[in-house]
């Protein structure tokens, strides 16, 4: 498939008026930085890293001027090295594992010599390919995890089909990632990158609706099951239904993709929650200039499961947090009408109680406390079976599921985590499947009449592509 990158959801989105926070390192920066690394035996940081990236070894690629040595150290463990420099949470993975931290001092900046090298160094072309093998795996998600399982299945002369709901490739890390981390045409670029491997996608294309699980099973010998998590989950307090009450996932989506996304008349926001998605969410509306954010968390900051190194600078940018809090309900000026206040009571134990808090006049507010699960699309491959909180259920070691020939990795099996551990298990499940098909221990498709499969093996179009 050629050029997505060239054909994106276009100008003119909220997501553009962002500027990066984490600015890159120059050529001088970068050296000068990769020299203070001490190339420890047996290094920690690389054990900080879901992917296991070589991180002694490409840094020492940049400190002697070898940037495209270096590009190739980080993809050969990690195809998506390019979005994860910027995106991973570096401060608890490899920059929080360096042995600097132990002695008090500044970790080497792991994620921008990343970012510099990935940037200076080149892509996925780098990466030698072996000859075709003419066995076929389909991909079901065009998210992290399945491009970095089909990028590997293609690196093996494998011939993987992406089949994605939406119209461009990339799940969360294209429609999820902070703008000031990540922005949409960056994640596209590379997500084109693993694509002109020898992967194919077939955009528009939803797994149990325009395509069947049988036509699956009947094309490919293996399947990769990478279809992250389901849309934001609700509250059920009264007055939730109507305007002004939203998911954060769903939100960020529009605000990073839709160019008829506004925030115009939005003076006071609330978000409730406090993960990572509540934090990033309430820094968004505080960089698009909403006046009054407040974070509505029923635990104490303590006890949020968002980073620290997130919450800090929130809170530093204007946001407030409101612990112990909990959303009895939210008041309209009419049934359906729009938002005029919400209603705020104790919460004690992470449930509210009948204790009055505050009622806050609000013109948004965001549900960022967590996502559904696909079961019922999971259901629809025999065996494959979800544990009681939905995830899919995978041996560790290969990352197949209950039926042999179909594997799984990514947000739907570990519940929602980060890229880089997407990355991870598409890898090692790509590593599994070559083995499998190399032994010839998956069974041959059986062949299906030409069918129509959803949308054509190309283009995407713009916005709103539907990541639930
Ligand atoms: C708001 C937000 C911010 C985040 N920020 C960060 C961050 O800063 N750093 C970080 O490392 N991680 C971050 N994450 C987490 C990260 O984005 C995810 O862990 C990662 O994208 C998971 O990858 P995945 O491939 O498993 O799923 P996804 O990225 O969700 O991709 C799944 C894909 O499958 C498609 N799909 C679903 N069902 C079907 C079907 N039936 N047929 C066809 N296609 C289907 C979807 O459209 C989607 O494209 C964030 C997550 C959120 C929600
Ligand atoms: S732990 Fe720190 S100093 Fe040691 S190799 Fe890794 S980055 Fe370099």
């Amino acid at each position: 498939m050629d050029g997505v990158a060239g054909t994106g959801p276009g100008p003119g989105r909220l997501e553009e008026r962002f500027a990066e926070k984490r600015p890159p390192l120059s050529d001088t920066e970068a050296v000068r930085e990769a020299a203070r690394c001490l190339y420890c035996y047996d290094a920690p940081c690389i054990r900080g890293c879901p992917t296991h990236i070589d991180i002694p070894t490409f840094i020492r690629k940049i400190a002697t001027g070898n940037p495209r040595g270096a590009a190739r150290t980080i993809l050969t463990s990690n195809l998506l090295g390019a979005s994860c420099a910027k995106v991973c949470p570096v401060e608890v993975l490899c920059e929080g594992q360096c042995v600097y931290v132990s002695d008090g001092r500044t970790p080497i900046a792991i994620g921008r010599l990343q970012r510099w090298a990935m940037e200076s160094g080149g892509g996925p072309e780098l990466l030698e390919r072996k000859p075709k093998t003419g066995h076929s795996v389909g991909l079901v998600g065009g998210g992290p995890a399945s491009l970095a399982c089909a990028g590997e299945l293609a690196l093996k002369g494998h011939a993987p089909v992406i089949y994605e709901r939406s119209e461009m490739p990339g799940g969360l890390n294209l429609s999820g990632i902070a703008p000031y981390k990540l922005k949409v045409d960056e994640a596209l670029e590379e997500a084109e990158a693993i694509l002109a491997l020898g992967v194919k996608l077939r955009p528009g294309t939803e797994v149990g609706g325009n395509v069947t699980v049988d036509e699956l099973f009947a094309r490919h010998e293996a399947l990769f099951l990478g279809p992250g998590l389901g849309s934001d989950s609700r509250l059920g307090v009264p007055g939730e239904r109507g305007p002004g009450v939203e998911g954060a996932v769903a939100w960020i989506e529009r605000m990073k993709l839709d160019p008829a996304a506004s925030v115009a008349g939005i003076r006071r926001a609330i978000v409730v929650g406090g993960g990572n998605t509540a934090i990033d969410a309430a820094r968004e509306l505080r960089g698009l200039g909403v006046e009054s954010v407040t974070v509505a968390y029923r635990r104490t900051v303590e006890e949020m499961p968002a980073y620290e190194h997130e919450v800090g600078p929130a809170r530093r940018e204007g946001v407030v947090v409101l612990e112990r809090t909990a959303v009895a309900a939210f008041e309209r000026t009419e049934e359906g009408g729009p938002l005029a206040r919400v209603r705020l009571v104790e919460a004690e134990n992470g449930r509210p109680t009948d204790r009055e808090l505050v009622t806050l006049p609000a013109d948004l507010v965001l549900l960022a406390i967590g996502q559904s699960t696909l079961a019922d699309l999971v259901r629809l491959f025999p065996d494959v079976k979800c544990d009681r909180q939905g995830r899919i259920v995978v041996d560790p070691e290969t990352f197949v599921t209950g039926n042999p020939r179909v594997f799984a990795g990514g947000d739907a099996v570990n519940g929602g985590k980060e890229v880089v551990n997407a990355v991870h298990d598409g890898q090692v499940a790509a590593r599994a499947i070559d083995r499998l098909l190399r032994e010839g221990a998956l069974a041959p498709p059986v062949p299906v009449p030409p069918k129509s499969v959803g949308g054509p093996d190309s283009r995407p179009k713009p916005p709103g592509a539907s990541h639930a």
